[in-house]
């Protein structure tokens, strides 16, 4: 296994990195993590450039790049900036570059920072399949050595800072000839080019490793660490996750990539790339960067090493039972996409509500049903209901109960020794707060056929409880009560680590409950989203996670799509049609918001389709990375179709470009009618 990326797993500990300055702003070293954004305007307008820099900068935004496509644009970033400046902005502006080394030469002039991205930079992408002997693979970083190097005397020589930005979907043919499409291959893409600067003794980098799919994101970033430790390399990190798209979705997306890294202790500058106004993206990368700080800011704990078994550089799915839970129609276990619990804001007293709410629910969505029913029990007096729901509908949906009404009675035979009044499942909280206790739970399970699910301490050392779970005879589902818990991953992490360590192959559930709140001022609503994102996410790319449930979203309804959104972002389980969209920049050829939300009505109901839709030829087609579909501005007004990678229709008119999409994948055999 590579080198380990993070201080721990098990405690959210900073990274150390290098400073950067980056005009006046520091990025790395202790400074806070540092919010960025992109303009969207067309460079060459510069008016409106200066005025959504300006816009950016008071809204929050501590660093604003700006689009470079060409010589000429790269001129204008010089009026840019003294426009943006004669307003008392003195925010540090960065040139984005794909493929124009001679933009980027002219850009260091005007700009307190270039980004090149490193697959595009001296290589021009054939989608070439060729085999590279070592010597000629030698000649091929001769000739990066060669272009790479004004740029690099000529930051040197401005004072300049520079970012290496690897994406998933633009790596260069020698890359992916060599390395494949993968993380190892993004690391290396950015090394090659750090290792020429380093020979220069330029060390002002920052390096991005950014995809469309978190999972494939937060194992080259976590890599791209490992290798740097190798080679005592302490460059900082810009993340991100690319072409995430717009609303709830995007946001998630972008919480379970950036928040899960920013959680291991990476990271030290983040942009929230969203196909909106680019001053939405502050206030979703803000809560994500203080959420950092935070973490960052709680004294770190002595801790022995802990053995996972998971590996965090390469995603497998951690194995465990399966459990039938068959009376239910629900099976869990490895071989399952996880299943969804959704809580419904009724008690069990209020039987007819939750009848009607659930049948309501489940007609409207058949295709991402509630699996599972989690209910709140909090007075024995709720305990008449749970009969009639039991005979009603719910008998095809397992119950979850939560609020243990033992902690009003103190009684551990309710309900377990009356079966009429048992719901399907059992949750005990308090299950394992003794040995006794616990003991005479599982007995009361066995007898009563219940499937036993337990909350348990994961840093319990109680022998006796241990040897309890260990000889267990019925399988069981672990949970935690992570209400109030500060770094939730840590703990579900450490419960995977308990259950291997007593042998133990038990299924678990991650349940995002009432959080607590950190954050008063945060938005409620964003809030939960992020925090359900990074815990869910960030379990679910590590392999962890059988049952998801959300608790604290609202409705049922609500609470069943924010489990099924969460699950989608983290690509464990796909119930709806993926799209991939472009930020838009200078280089956009028509209005990405209007355009991706007319594709979305019409292709929206496509499960299991990936749609992507970007603003130009130039980036799009290789940026759309492992879409089927593909919509790409190809100059104003005119689009061009592809499947995969290849190009098959080209300059259609844009009014007619998404009826020909459809066309197309009705082509294709993916269209089923909505
Ligand atoms: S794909 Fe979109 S964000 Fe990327 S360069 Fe083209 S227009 Fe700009």
């Amino acid at each position: 296994m590579a080198a380990p990326y993070c201080a721990s797993r098990f405690q959210s500990i900073r990274r150390k990195s290098r400073m950067v300055n980056i005009g006046g702003v520091g990025v790395g070293g202790e400074n806070p993590v540092r919010i960025q954004s992109m303009t969207t305007t067309d460079t060459m307008d510069i008016n409106a450039t200066v005025k959504q820099t300006i816009e950016l900068a008071e809204t929050g935004c501590e660093i604003v790049r700006i689009t470079a496509p060409n010589v000429r644009a790269a001129e204008a970033l010089g009026e840019i900036s003294k426009k943006v400046r004669s307003h008392g902005i003195d925010v540090p502006l960065v040139a984005d570059i794909h493929f124009m080394p001679n933009a980027a030469l002219e850009a260091a002039k005007h700009v307190e920072k270039v980004r090149i991205n490193p697959g595009n930079y001296a290589d021009r992408k054939k989608f070439q399949i060729r085999e590279y002997s070592d010597s000629q693979y030698e000649e091929e970083l001769d000739r990066l050595h060669e272009s790479f190097s004004p740029l690099i005397e000529r930051c040197k020589e401005l004072g300049r800072s520079m970012r290496i930005g690897t994406n998933h979907g633009s790596l260069s043919d020698r890359i992916m000839n060599r390395f494949g499409d993968t993380p190892r291959g993004m690391a290396e893409s950015a090394l090659e080019f750090i290792r020429i600067a380093r020979s220069y003794n330029y060390h002002d980098l920052v390096l991005s490793m950014k995809a469309s799919n978190p999972k494939v994101m937060i194992e080259a970033y976590r890599l791209v660490v490992s290798l740097m430790n190798e080679e005592k390399m302490d460059y900082p990190l810009h993340l991100g996750v690319t072409e995430a798209g717009d609303g709830e979705d995007a946001r998630i997306k972008s919480a379970i990539g950036i928040g899960s890294l920013l959680l291991d202790g990476l990271g030290d500058t983040i942009r929230v790339s969203l196909t909106e106004d680019p001053v939405q993206e502050i206030p979703v990368a803000r809560d994500l960067a203080r959420r950092a700080n935070y973490w960052w800011s709680l004294p770190s704990r002595e801790q022995d090493e802990v053995l996972e078994e998971v590996d965090p550089f390469s995603f497998s799915r951690r194995q465990c039972d399966e459990i039938n839970l068959s009376k239910a129609g629900l099976s869990i276990g490895p071989k399952h996409p996880p299943s969804v619990l959704a809580k419904t804001k009724y008690s069990p007293s209020e039987t007819a509500e939750i009848i009607q709410e659930v049948a309501k629910v489940q007609v409207g969505s058949k295709d991402t049903p509630v699996e599972g029913l989690i209910l709140s029990l909090k007075h024995s007096s709720e305990l008449p209901g749970l009969a009639i729901l039991r005979s009603s509908l719910l008998g095809a949906i397992p119950f979850f109960l939560i609020d243990d009404i033992r902690k009003e009675t103190d009684d551990d035979s309710i309900p377990p020794n009356r079966p009429n009044l048992c719901p399907v499942l059992w949750h005990s909280p308090h299950a394992a707060k003794d040995a006794a206790s616990l003991a005479r739970f599982l007995t009361l399970c066995e007898q009563a056929e219940q499937q036993p699910i337990l909350s348990i301490d994961p840093y319990s050392e109680d022998e006796t409880v241990a040897s309890i779970l260990a000889n267990a005879d019925l399988p069981l589902i672990l949970t935690l009560n992570s209400e109030k818990s500060i770094n939730p991953v840590a703990e579900y992490r450490s419960l995977a680590t308990f259950v291997s360590q007593l042998g133990l192959h038990s299924p678990i559930w991650i349940r995002n409950d009432e959080p607590s709140r950190l954050f008063p001022d945060d938005d409620l609503f964003s809030g939960r989203i992020l925090d359900s994102s990074i815990l869910t996410g960030s379990l679910l790319c590590d392999g962890i996670g059988d049952l998801v449930s959300v608790e604290n979203a609202g409705e049922l309804d609500r609470n069943r799509g924010l489990a099924y959104n969460l699950l989608q972002g983290a690509r464990a389980r796909i119930s709806k049609t993926e799209f991939v969209a472009c930020p838009s920049c200078g280089r956009t050829q028509f209005d990405l918001q209007t355009t991706t939300q007319e594709v979305k009505k019409a292709t929206g109901h496509l499960k299991g389709v990936t749609i992507a839709v970007m603003g130009c030829i130039v980036n799009g087609p290789g940026e759309m990375a492992d879409a089927d579909f593909g919509y790409v501005g190809s100059g104003p007004g005119k689009i061009d179709l592809y499947v995969g990678k290849n190009r098959v229709k080209s300059a259609i008119v844009q009014k007619d470009a998404v009826d020909q999409l459809v066309q197309l994948i009705k082509e294709e055999n993916k269209w089923i009618a909505p």
